[in-house]
């Protein structure tokens, strides 16, 4: 993702309404308020790709609520429109029909220099390859938020070591991305994504690459990011059992919800679909 350093620091005033504090919905035990306004609201979301007989229609429809502090797995084959949706939750891409509200914000209206903000003000990402620079130190690549957003020198030093602690690679900041271990990388990624603390967290396949020991430790780790800093986590997996870590799972087919399953804290049997739950 390229971002321009030549905006300010501050989203424009219509951008501020109702944004004091990130985690305005939910407890300090992660709880949500679910009567409150949605953190993400897709309203009959449409994306068509191309035009006339060439005209894709990777998204035929969605209507979709994330609230502050959820913890939202999707899954879904190849092709079903996950990665569209990411691209519109992380304001990358607009919808084509339908509208995407930001904390009540119509995404679509905004110019690219202010979807630009709001990815900086309010969103991290976490994608499979990694995308580390490749000849720069741990602690610098997780600095580079920091730099994009003006942070002084000494201040960025301090959070982003704060955010290598965070990840469990204190004494891993002076190595580059080549010294490290795929899981440390991966750990580095999240470092970076997080040391702005971000509302959301958007993290594509954030395992894909990963053993099953290293996934795990990757997973805990955005479980404790999501429980004990009410940070909202989207994530994108093919893996039931990196699933399994979310409160909920979205399933994408054709363009559309196909179905969904709140867990809630709890892990439940997948097969389990009735009855009461004391
Ligand atoms: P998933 O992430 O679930 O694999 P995608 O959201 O990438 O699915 O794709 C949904 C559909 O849209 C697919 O049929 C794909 O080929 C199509 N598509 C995705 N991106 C583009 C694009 N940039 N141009 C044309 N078609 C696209």
């Amino acid at each position: 993702m390229k971002m321009s350093a030549s905006t300010p620091q501050s989203p424009p005033p219509h951008l501020q309404h109702g944004q004091h504090g990130h985690h305005d919905q939910h407890d300090q035990h992660g709880h949500h308020d679910h009567h409150g306004q949605p953190l993400i609201e897709f309203k009959r979301v449409t994306k068509i790709y191309g035009r006339d007989q060439a005209a894709m229609k990777a998204l035929a429809g969605i209507d979709l609520q994330i609230y502050a502090g959820d913890f939202v797995a999707v899954m879904g084959p190849s092709g079903s429109g996950k990665s569209t949706s990411m691209n519109i939750f992380g304001c990358l891409d607009i919808p084509t029909s339908g509208s995407y509200l930001f904390k009540g914000i119509e995404v679509g209206t905004l110019s690219r220099d202010q979807r630009a903000l709001l990815r900086r003000h309010y969103l991290g990402f976490v994608f499979q390859g990694f995308d580390l620079l490749n000849r720069t130190s741990a602690l610098e690549n997780v600095e580079l938020p920091l730099i994009y957003r003006r942070i002084p020198a000494r201040e960025r030093h301090r959070r982003g070591l704060r955010a290598l602690e965070a990840v469990g690679l204190k004494g891993w900041e002076t190595h580059t991305p080549g010294e490290l271990s795929g899981g440390q990388q991966q750990r580095v990624a999240i470092a970076r994504a997080m040391v702005t603390e971000p509302a959301v967290l958007l993290a594509d396949e954030p395992t894909g690459n990963l053993d099953t020991v290293r996934s795990q430790e990757i997973m805990e780790l955005l479980t404790a990011f999501n429980q004990e800093r009410g940070i909202t986590i989207v994530m994108v997996t093919h893996e039931r059992d990196m699933a399994a870590y979310a409160k909920r799972t979205i399933r994408f087919r054709d363009g559309l919800i196909d179905s969904e399953e709140q867990i809630g804290n709890a892990i439940l049997p997948l097969e389990y679909n009735g009855g009461t739950v004391q």
